[in-house]
């Protein structure tokens, strides 16, 4: 079965500084990394090294050939993602000598581009059995989740970032929802109830270092986190939904799925970076097993 993801493709632009800069202020940079980024890669990035097929739907700039031919890389179908004339989507990030303190600025570029006919026509080859998932970082989110909901995918959403509005127009169409729990708290704020109680069948919370809550049909069971130490937490949720998700597909349960991507995810928490050191099956496997 097909994994189909709507989601964002950014360059992310690490940049070394010894403080982050105050208003007005000039930096000279140590250094520069260059990696791919995006919740959407990653979440694709991460399914497609759990063994998933996964048909990543999403736009890249005239100048973003690179992070397509890094998707493909990593296993992942790139035939939808559509190579359009505004700039690839790209974060901005200071990183602090010392303590490792952030600033990001956050460009979405193409991944706004992508419109309903280039969804539509990427969801005209599903079949039912598959998984829809999207985010909130490109457009089309909305007629997205209908069609697939129409064509009976399983509809799976990761509330990130937060996004009030789009959240609210999504939950009708949800078979799956995660989470963190900040996003928990501000979803329960604006729709006057905890997420457990929107009617989303299977509503999966994540804590970070404590583990998960997962809530079917309001039903609770918690998981503990594997213990790690930590080296750098960004991508750990990406990574657990791309994990959880490849596990429903090849038919585990919901509890294996999650032990599946609790491991995956402490692995990724373990090594710096997000898309590019994304952990491979075979490696999340030999890891705390
Ligand atoms: P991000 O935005 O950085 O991708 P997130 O806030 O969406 O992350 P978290 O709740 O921080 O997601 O983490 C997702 C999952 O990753 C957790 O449920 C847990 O399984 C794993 N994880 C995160 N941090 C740790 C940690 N310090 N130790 C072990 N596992 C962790």
């Amino acid at each position: 079965m097909t994994i189909w993801n709507l989601g964002s493709i950014n360059a992310d632009h690490f940049y070394h500084v010894p403080h982050i800069p105050a208003p007005g202020e000039t930096l000279a940079c140590s250094s520069l990394r260059t990696g791919l980024g995006g919740k959407g890669a990653n979440m694709s990035v991460a399914a497609a090294r759990a063994g998933a097929h996964v048909a990543h739907i999403g736009a890249v700039g005239p100048e973003g050939g690179w992070a397509r031919d890094r998707l493909m890389e990593y296993g992942v179908d790139t035939r939808h993602i559509a190579q359009v004339a505004q700039p690839t989507g790209h974060a901005i990030i200071a990183v602090a000598d010392g303590d490792g303190e952030n600033t990001i600025l956050l460009f979405g570029g193409a991944n706004h581009a992508i419109d309903e006919a280039m969804v539509g026509a990427a969801l005209s080859s599903a079949s039912t059995g598959d998984t829809f998932l999207f985010q909130n970082e490109t457009s089309a989110q909305g007629y997205a989740a209908e069609t697939a909901a129409k064509l009976g995918l399983r509809v799976a959403y990761a509330a990130a970032p937060f996004d009030a509005a789009a959240a609210r127009a999504a939950l009708p169409f949800l078979d799956f929802l995660i989470l963190n729990e900040i996003e928990a708290e501000q979803l329960g704020a604006a729709v006057g109830k905890p997420v457990s109680e929107m009617g989303v069948t299977d509503v999966i919370v994540t804590l970070g270092g404590a583990g998960c809550d997962w809530y079917h049909r309001g039903e609770k069971q918690s998981f503990s986190a594997v213990p790690v130490t930590p080296v750098d937490t960004t991508g750990a949720g990406d990574t657990f939904t791309g994990y959880v998700l490849a596990g429903l597909d090849r038919g585990m349960s919901m509890a294996q799925g999650i032990s599946l991507a609790m491991r995956a995810a402490a692995l990724k928490v373990t090594r710096a970076g997000t898309a590019d050191v994304i952990p491979d099956l075979a490696e999340v496997e030999a890891f705390a097993s």
